[in-house]
């Protein structure tokens, strides 16, 4: 590899592509390099018991501002408008419903004393009610949010998304990675397996070295999560410090899903939602049966998340599996089998769920979105201000990221010197 490009994009999950995209509608050549065997980063579908589950990414947060949503429809993709699972508990739960009205409350009252926290210490866990009933739930609920545990999030940060969001949380029947991994433009030049070593910065650009040789281009959009960031998976030029520390302070939370099969003829009532047990931090939220498929999703998040991590599948399945039982009554433990569990904090490649600013950390994403000598830009999730965490927060810094290199190839008056396209 000894060519020229306008831009090289490293990563290619919903930032990379969207970058991608909008070089190639602006004619400019692009090669994509990314570390895996498949397109898509943290938005992967994959074909399960013969239904197409999301590991990662998997609800069009805000859909009616959701840069995917036209992308999806422009693509023939269809796109569920209706209520998401959580909003419908299954039926034969109903009578836990005042505890799970008074748990609710009791997280909405938390999300309002963060307000007077963001102005003080910032640390979410400071707006917890000493020896609150509900203190359980509220920390589930924070780690499935971010993945952290209250003691770790900046409270300013867990505000400003939850401020800018919609409320509106729409579904892809075919699968969000799906879409995301299908929507590379057939300009791009990919490399897929070409985990990127190395970025320097030449004369009139950078040069990116993978273990297949260096490449040239005139900018560099660098796309990959905080967490391989921080590392030193990649070795960038001096004085690239700053980003480095921004990434650090916007660790990825710990977020993963165990997905069980069951019997076509067991009871659980389709697309419903259960709560595992509202007095256990680690607790996971249950889709059962989402779109009538005999499946049960079980997504964990924070210290419940850190089952699977530090014992590994097994013990997330014989938890979850533990869950079902205490809610459903012991029949159900002969209908619900093992299908996959999701281990992202232990891909090398990504390092864990999204991105979570610690305390006073919040102005962090600022500093990690600002372009490096006018060569090097920083595009995914954690670059958003404030929809951070999720795809469509990813595919906006994409964008932004492609607009600032694009400004200055322009004003450079940059022609590489070989274009593939
Ligand atoms: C369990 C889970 C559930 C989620 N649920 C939702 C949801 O419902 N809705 C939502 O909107 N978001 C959700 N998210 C978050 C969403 O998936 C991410 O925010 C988004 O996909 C991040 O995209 P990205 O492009 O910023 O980063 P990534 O997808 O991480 O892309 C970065 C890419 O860089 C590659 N890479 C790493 N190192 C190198 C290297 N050295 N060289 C080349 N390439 C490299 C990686 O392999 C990766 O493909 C979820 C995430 C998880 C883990």
């Amino acid at each position: 590899m000894d060519s020229a490009f306008d831009v090289i994009i490293v990563g290619g999950g919903a930032a990379g592509i969207s970058a991608a995209r909008r070089l190639a509608a602006n004619g400019s050549s692009a090669l994509l390099l990314e570390s895996s065997s498949r397109l898509g980063g943290r938005a992967y579908t994959q074909d399960l018991g013969g239904y197409p589950l999301d590991l990662g990414c998997e609800w069009l947060h805000s859909g009616d501002r959701n840069a995917w949503v036209g992308i999806a429809e422009a693509s023939g993709f269809p796109v569920d408008r209706g209520d998401p699972p959580w909003a419908k508990a299954h039926p034969s739960l109903a009578e836990d419903e005042d505890d799970r009205e008074a748990a609710w409350k009791a997280y909405g009252d938390w999300e309002e004393r963060l307000r007077t926290v963001a102005s003080g210490s910032d640390r979410a866990s400071d707006a917890l009610e000493p020896g609150g009933p509900w203190n359980a739930y509220v920390r589930a609920i924070a780690g499935f949010m971010s993945g952290m545990a209250p003691e770790e999030i900046s409270a300013c940060d867990y505000l400003a998304y939850d401020d800018a969001s919609t409320g509106q949380n729409w579904h892809l029947p075919l699968g969000y990675g799906t879409l995301v991994a299908a929507s590379l433009p057939s300009s791009t030049s990919l490399r897929l397996a070409t985990p990127v070593q190395a970025i320097d910065l030449t004369a009139d650009g950078v040069a990116v070295t993978t273990r297949a040789g260096t490449v040239r281009a005139g900018a560099a959009i660098l796309t990959v999560s905080t967490a391989v960031l921080a590392s030193d998976a990649i070795r960038l030029p001096a004085g690239t410090e700053p980003w480095r520390e921004a990434a650090a302070a916007l660790p990825l939370g710990r977020n993963e899903k165990v997905f069980l099969e069951i019997g076509r003829n067991s009871a659980f009532g389709p697309d419903t939602h259960a709560y595992g047990n509202l007095r256990d931090p680690r607790s996971a939220s249950y889709s059962i049966r989402p779109n009538g498929w005999p499946i049960i999703e079980a997504f964990l998040g924070g210290d419940g998340a850190r089952i699977l991590e530090e014992e590994g599948p097994a013990a997330g399945f014989a938890y979850v599996s533990a869950q079902l039982v205490a809610l459903f009554g012991a029949d159900v433990a002969s209908a619900i089998h093992p299908l996959a569990a999701t281990s992202w904090s232990r891909m090398a490649s990504i390092g864990g769920a999204y991105s979570c600013a610690l305390p006073e950390q919040s102005q962090a994403r600022v500093q990690l979105a600002r372009p490096f000598e006018d060569r090097l830009f920083f595009a995914g999730e954690a670059t958003h201000p404030f929809d951070f965490t999720t795809a469509h927060g990813a595919h906006d810094s994409g964008l932004r990221a492609a607009d600032e290199a694009l400004s200055s190839l322009s004003q450079r008056q940059f022609r590489p010197v070989h274009a593939f396209r």
